[in-house]
């Protein structure tokens, strides 16, 4: 009958419509979570991620070994003055996306302060890495305020047990000193945390 058969349109519009929302708020979704992960500016992950995606690594189990490195860019508050803030931005991007081509953990961590993981299986290349970063961010060749250099990072690493956060947060402490150490000593350098006896 018409009846049967409008009742039937209706629903099967209403279906439609149904459809249609899930999908935009599932789009919507995926967005925010988008958003929530990454830093807009550099794309990469942002330290809300970083929590995350920590405690998944703390699932590994014990004696989990990880290393853990800061990458910070030399003298980034004078680029920043001599070639303005909007070059800096650009500046950020360019480093982001050198220092992601060598790991592909690597998380936004502060202003110019980048934040690397290596797992377990890949600590024997630790070394190699962090030195890696900061030749590979000098063959950039971007400019620096130093006029015949280019731009550089100094980088502070630290390998450890991370099986929970207390021991996340100390092998960030050690990575901290030592890009300190780093920076203290002509920057440009990686330098890995070794314990005072
Ligand atoms: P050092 O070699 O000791 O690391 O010196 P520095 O100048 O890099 O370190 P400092 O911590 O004094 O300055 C960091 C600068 O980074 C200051 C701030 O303006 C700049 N910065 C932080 N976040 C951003 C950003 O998102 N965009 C731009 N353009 N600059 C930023
Ligand atoms: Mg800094
Ligand atoms: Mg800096």
């Amino acid at each position: 009958s018409l009846y049967r058969w409008s009742s039937l349109r209706r629903d099967f519009l209403n279906q439609l419509e149904i459809e249609e929302k899930n999908k935009m708020i599932l789009e919507q979704s995926e967005k925010l979570n988008y958003i929530a992960n990454h830093d807009p500016l550099t794309g990469l992950w942002n330290r809300n991620y970083l929590n995350e995606w920590k405690e998944n690594f703390f699932t590994r189990g014990s004696g989990c070994q990880a290393a853990v490195f800061i990458i910070d860019i030399d003298y980034f508050k004078d680029y920043n003055d001599a070639f303005g803030h909007v070059a800096g931005d650009q500046c950020l991007k360019k480093v982001a996306s050198a220092l992601l081509e060598l790991n592909p953990a690597l998380f936004r961590f502060g202003g110019e302060e980048f934040l690397c993981l290596l797992p377990p299986e890949e600590l024997s290349r630790a070394d190699r890495l962090a030195e890696d970063f900061c030749r590979h961010i000098e063959a950039q060749q971007l400019p620096s305020v130093k006029l015949k250099n280019y731009l550089t990072v100094s980088v502070g690493y630290s390998t450890g047990t991370m099986t929970n956060d207390r021991e996340f947060r100390k092998l960030l402490h050690e990575a901290d000193l030592a890009l300190y150490q780093a920076k203290d000593s002509g920057r440009n350098q990686a330098i890995k945390y070794t314990p005072r006896t």
